[in-house]
């Protein structure tokens, strides 16, 4: 028989805490248990109440030690705890507290940020009772073998040989003995709550048949088994991908699995939410970010519980806890989206990979223009890859054409080819979609005599004139303005130069005054439910010429948009970032994807400066496979990612000089380590926009084969960050595999 750990009395043995705080430092601090309590009656994954600097914190532990670096008298006590059982489980954790160290992020506001807001204020974790039963162990326990030595222990454990405890009824020398039941291993955590059970969810309604390739898909993704793989479903728009996803989840609501679907912050369309609910009714769980605090908390928990059978939702969803874990799929793995650019940085799709890998299941990317990385883990075998080469039913893949638009007259930056095949499609009662990535009315305001442009007090950047409101606008910073009524300089006329989404409108208006058009972009969506509403006016056939941005370009399905016009494909042919022609072959394809989807066979006109440009030309003569072939051989032969990795050291400051000092002296710091580690530093350099909101921003890049000598460096670099007299004056943030390096 063990004897009963000592958990009275503040002896050394009591332990140590570590816990992560939400702050912004890169370290986890250790603290003492309440008086008389032992840290290992902390489970990790706990949320506790410690003080912090002048104030107190909700943390969260980590693990329990017996002995911290720092003299006990330097160490304050855990002086609230808010869990009995962990509410982030501890393969979650473990992933967070990976991914923290991976991503050179703030531990503590990683673990903070794949919680609930509701959760993070202290509300508490289950929407039942959390309770305690006995463990196989405890339940092969003798009660009266414990009762001598601690009779309330032995009490507690014959009530649990009886069933669940819930510590809600206990008084705290109860709660107690249960902790302590907990930490010998003899009870442990449940949940008390009406268990649906895997075979009480309902059947999930039947899909259409599935088309061979579809068929041939799940086949092979099921026969792979329950265990970690990855599965690359390259399936051109259209080819019925969502269909394939619907039908490996539905086999999972069967056997009483969950499933997470993760959606781009613009794939989370309500069209499929409709079609997942249509499915799956009530087992359904949206998480997005238009959510309540208590609506999401209540998804959360439908989830944790295992009530939700399907978990939808954006990138932070990836850490909501799952009972019952079965399958993850990830649709569009392509999007930049599941790149978290402000506060923590991470990448969801790579964390998926980590996730799935932890709970060993498998995990499904889903794309018609797979990321680079993707695809060459795929071609390598590293992924399986599953193909759907042809769009689904009948229908055909929309052709593709490139329209030279310096050799055709034009009206606003739409071109006679353009306006004629609109007008035929009009005419043949097809829609059309107008594609450009550019908001408000023009991108710049311009003097005619002396050629004085309106730019931002706070950027290096233009602003952009919305001329409904009659404001000029910045699109980096969002600065405001009143457009001059005339040249500041010369006293001449302001002229609009360029074109965006509301000059379109305003110019379709008067060439088809008679076609009901309809814009969809950030400004005029604003409104809750206007983008429902102008969605519905599309599929109701009301809205025949849509005109919007990129939450036009993927997961729509509009089935009888017969055109699309793509109406300037050159930003990003030119552009300094290495991944730029493959943003710019994503979005094309994606926009272009979007015609034909009905009965009838659509037509993509492509407007652009440059159409002998080998990129364009090749993404209309082999399609985006072919493209990215080339554009990985490339790579590999550059020496570029996915055949190398980055790091991105970035500082910013309100002074030109101060980044630039701090970099500099980091890379005087590190040039020997990353010598020796066969790291290469580029820069520091001026970030391409220098100037943003007022700060002047450089950058410093790392270059290595592969990432393991990148994490040795950063770790020897953070420090030098953390403690440089140049970082006082400027901001510094680490991005590693940054998405791009503007
Ligand atoms: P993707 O996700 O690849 O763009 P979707 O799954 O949205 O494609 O499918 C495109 C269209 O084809 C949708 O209208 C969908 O309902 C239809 N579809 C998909 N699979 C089938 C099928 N097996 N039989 C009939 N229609 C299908
Ligand atoms: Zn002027
Ligand atoms: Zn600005």
């Amino acid at each position: 028989m063990t004897r009963p750990r000592q958990t009275t009395g503040d002896t050394p043995s009591s332990g140590v805490l570590e816990i992560v705080v939400p702050v912004p430092l890169h370290r986890r601090f250790d603290y003492l248990p309440p008086a008389g309590v032992a840290a290992d009656e902390f489970a990790p994954g706990v949320r506790v109440r410690v003080p912090f600097g002048r104030g107190t914190r909700l943390g969260l532990v980590v693990t329990a030690r017996a002995h911290s670096a720092l003299p006990r008298s330097k160490l304050r006590r855990v002086t609230e705890r808010l869990d009995d059982a962990p509410v982030i489980d501890a393969s979650l954790l473990e992933l967070l507290t990976w991914a923290a160290d991976y991503y050179r992020q703030p531990p503590g506001e990683m673990v903070w940020q794949a919680l609930p807001a509701a959760m993070r204020q202290g509300a508490p974790a289950a929407t039942e009772t959390t309770a305690f039963r006995a463990t196989p162990q405890g339940l092969g326990t003798e009660p009266g073998q414990l009762s001598r030595r601690a009779p309330r222990q032995g009490e507690m454990l014959a009530r649990l040989h009886a069933g669940p405890v819930a510590p809600s009824g206990l008084d705290e020398p109860g709660r107690r003995a249960l902790r302590t039941l907990v930490a010998r291993e003899l009870a442990e955590p449940c949940v008390l709550q009406p268990d649906p059970g895997p075979t009480e969810w309902p059947a999930p309604a039947a899909g259409p048949p599935l088309a061979a390739a579809q068929a041939a898909a799940v086949d092979a993704i099921l026969a792979d088994g329950r265990r970690f793989g990855v599965h690359l479903l390259f399936g051109v728009t259209g080819s019925g991908k969502t269909e394939v996803y619907l039908q490996l989840i539905g086999h999972e609501v069967r056997a009483g699995r969950q499933s997470m679907l993760l959606v781009p912050e613009i794939g989370l369309t309500p069209q499929l939410v409709g079609r997942l609910r249509e499915r799956f009714g009530d087992l359904l769980a949206v998480m997005h970010s238009q959510l309540s605090d208590g609506e999401r908390v209540a998804a959360w928990r439908a989830a944790r519980e295992g009530r939700a059978a399907v978990i939808v939702g954006t990138r932070s969803a990836l850490f909501t806890p799952l009972a019952r874990p079965g399958l993850i799929v990830l649709d569009e793995e392509h999007d930049a989206s599941y790149r978290q650019q402000d506060g923590v940085r991470y990448s969801a799709r790579d964390l998926a990979v980590m996730r799935a890998r932890s709970l060993n299941l498998p995990l499904v990317l889903g794309s018609a223009t797979p990321s680079l990385e993707s695809l060459r883990h795929a071609l390598d075998g590293r992924y399986t890859l599953q193909r759907l080469p042809e769009r689904a039913g009948e229908r055909r893949p929309p052709t593709l054409r490139l329209v030279d638009i310096d050799h055709h007259a034009r009206q606003q930056g739409l071109s006679t080819p353009l306006l004629t095949a609109m007008q035929r499609h009009l005419d043949a009662d097809g829609q059309v979609l107008l594609f450009l990535n550019r908001r408000g009315f023009a991108p710049a305001l311009w003097c005619e005599s002396c050629g004085h442009i309106v730019e931002c007090r706070r950027c290096d950047a233009r602003m952009t004139l919305h001329h409904a409101e009659d404001r000029l606008r910045c699109h980096h910073c969002g600065s405001e303005a009143t457009p001059p009524p005339t040249c500041p300089e010369c006293t001449s006329a302001m002229v609009p130069v360029g074109q965006g989404t509301e000059r379109i409108e305003d110019v379709l208006g008067r060439l088809f005054p008679d076609v009901a058009c309809a814009r969809i972009d950030r400004d005029s969506v604003r409104r809750r439910g206007a983008l429902e509403a102008s969605l519905a006016a599309v599929h109701a056939g009301t809205t025949r010429i849509l005109v919007g941005t990129q939450m036009l370009a993927k997961g729509h399905d509009f089935p009888g948009v017969t055109l699309v016009g793509i109406l300037d494909a050159d930003q990003g042919l030119f552009s300094s970032d290495f991944r730029a022609s493959e943003r710019l072959a994503q979005t094309i394809i994606q926009v272009a994807g979007r015609a034909g989807r009905g009965d009838r066979p659509g037509e993509v006109l492509i407007q652009t400066r440059f159409p002998d440009h080998p990129l364009l030309q090749q993404l209309v003569t082999d399609g985006f496979e072919g493209f990215a072939r080339e554009l990985l051989r490339e790579r590999e032969a550059t020496g570029w990612p996915p055949y190398a990795r980055l790091a991105l050291v970035r500082a910013e400051a309100p002074s030109r000089a101060a980044p630039g000092r701090l970099l500099t002296a980091l890379r005087r710091a590190g040039e020997e380590d990353a010598t020796r580690l066969g790291v290469t530093l580029l820069g520091p350099a001026p970030a391409a926009m220098e100037r943003r909101a007022g700060r002047y921003r450089q950058q410093l890049l790392l270059l290595a084969d592969t990432h393991g000598p990148l994490q040795r460096l950063l770790a020897r670099l953070l420090p030098v960050l953390e403690t440089a007299p140049e970082a006082r004056r400027a901001r510094w943030s680490i991005d590693v595999d940054p998405a791009d390096l503007m």
